[in-house]
């Protein structure tokens, strides 16, 4: 039984999440907005077909959109993130071990079985994902990771695959490596593929049989185990333990300019009540904090500004955050100045399983261990009752300089009120 690698991912995954709790949106062109409403980042394979590029900004093609009675919606990306999660538990009962790669991919490893067929597995596995949760994934399985992401493209590629390809299985895999142009490599980054393209490697297959000596001298290993892979060994090992954070950020860009303090701090606040948030569900504290601010890259008096504080003892009480970022939204203010961006970096990030104390700081644990408590409670009943159940009153009600988000669909899957009402 030998072992390979399967890519596994979900297709048109942020448009296939809206269609799939949205049953009028079913098989229609559709196309999801990046953050502000900005550019298309998703299209469903409806809206591919009408020839809809990625990245295009929405007010140049909303007319266009209108007219081809494309469905338009704004990222949720809470959606995504709960659907993610869901798809990743399937994988990890279905799988030995896996990587989550991304939002929608993950690799896997897996053994072959004594007749050889994994392409039973895949397709239960598939029928799977998509009874639970209405989405439609793709599966390639090869030898190693590299070969896994061809496998995987030429999955979803050619319609007779019907989502699945065991390129592994494959007598001669020459020809489907000759069919990836070198750009779609994994791995292969701008620079790599224009100076492959110089020396006239136009494709996967090219690259696997160009001399190693040539390319080791000008990108060194990183590119030699890549030609490794595509050669069949196995070089760059799934990582079923990602690292822990060294930082973490939260920023967005407003609605519309800003030019009030109090606007701004309610803005900041808001993003120091998501990065403590994020801080625990990662079990982190961090030491450092630092608020930035930015006009229009595109305005003729460009400004940005940042400001950072160093905590004497690191924490992931929201509170404290609050406290140290005020005085640093103060610094990075100016009066009469649009912003159209702001943000929080929180780094040198340590884990709470070990805490460092700092033998000057006045540390009170029973103070520490309250401050715990109310953190986990208020985390507890946003959990339960949607985010913002509860929050700091620094924070404001104001929504006015909040992201645009116009068509933002529901939360069908972490919102009791969003749950979809099924009329028998
Ligand atoms: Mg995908």
């Amino acid at each position: 039984m030998s072992q390979v690698t399967a890519l596994i991912d979900g297709n048109n995954f942020y448009a296939s999440c809206e269609q799939s709790l949205d049953p009028s949106l079913s098989r229609q062109p559709l196309v999801v907005l990046s953050n502000n409403d900005g550019c298309i980042i998703a299209r469903s394979s409806e809206a591919r077909a009408l020839g809809i590029l990625m990245g295009t900004p929405y007010f140049k093609i909303h007319h266009k959109l209108e007219k081809l009675q494309v469905q338009v919606r704004s990222s949720n990306y809470a959606l995504y993130a709960d659907m993610s999660q869901r798809l990743m538990s399937i994988l990890e009962a279905n799988c030995e071990e896996i990587e989550i790669y991304s939002i929608d991919e993950a690799f896997a490893l897996l053994h072959r079985p004594a007749n050889g067929d994994l392409l039973s597995w895949a397709r239960q596995l598939r029928a799977q994902v998509h009874q639970s949760l209405g989405i439609p994934i793709a599966i390639g399985i090869a030898m190693n990771k590299c070969q896994a992401k061809i496998a995987n493209h030429t999955a979803k590629k050619i319609a007779s695959h019907s989502g699945i390809f065991d390129l592994a299985t494959e007598q001669n895999t020459d020809s489907w490596l000759e069919s990836i142009d070198i750009e779609n490599v994994w791995g292969i980054g701008r620079k790599l593929a224009q100076w492959c393209r110089l020396q006239n490697v136009n494709t996967a297959r090219q690259f696997r049989d160009m001399p190693s000596g040539k390319l080791r001298a000008k990108y060194g290993v990183k590119a030699i185990r890549l030609q490794r892979e595509l050669l069949g060994d196995t070089c760059i090992p799934l990582r079923t333990n990602p690292p822990p954070k060294k930082e973490t950020c939260v920023s967005r860009s407003f609605k519309r300019p800003i030019t009030q303090l109090k606007e701004l701090q309610e803005a900041i606040s808001t993003y120091v009540v998501r990065g403590g948030e994020k801080l625990r569900q990662q079990n982190q504290t961090t030491r450092s904090l630092t608020v930035f601010v930015q006009t229009s890259s595109f305005s003729s008096s460009f400004y940005s500004k940042s400001a950072t504080t160093q905590l004497n003892q690191p924490t992931n009480d929201t509170t404290t955050l609050l406290k140290a970022t005020m005085p640093l939204t103060e610094q990075v203010f100016r009066p009469f100045v649009p912003f159209i961006k702001a943000g929080i970096l929180m780094q040198g990030l340590q884990t709470t399983k070990y805490q460092q104390q700092y033998l000057l700081a006045n540390y009170k644990t029973q103070e520490h261990k309250g401050s715990e408590q109310l953190m986990a409670t208020v985390d507890k009943i946003n959990n339960l009752y949607g985010s913002n159940t509860v929050t700091w009153a620094s924070c404001g009600k104001g929504t006015t300089w909040k992201m645009r988000r116009n068509r933002l669909s529901r939360a069908s899957t972490t919102k009791l009120q969003d749950i979809p009402i099924a009329h028998a």
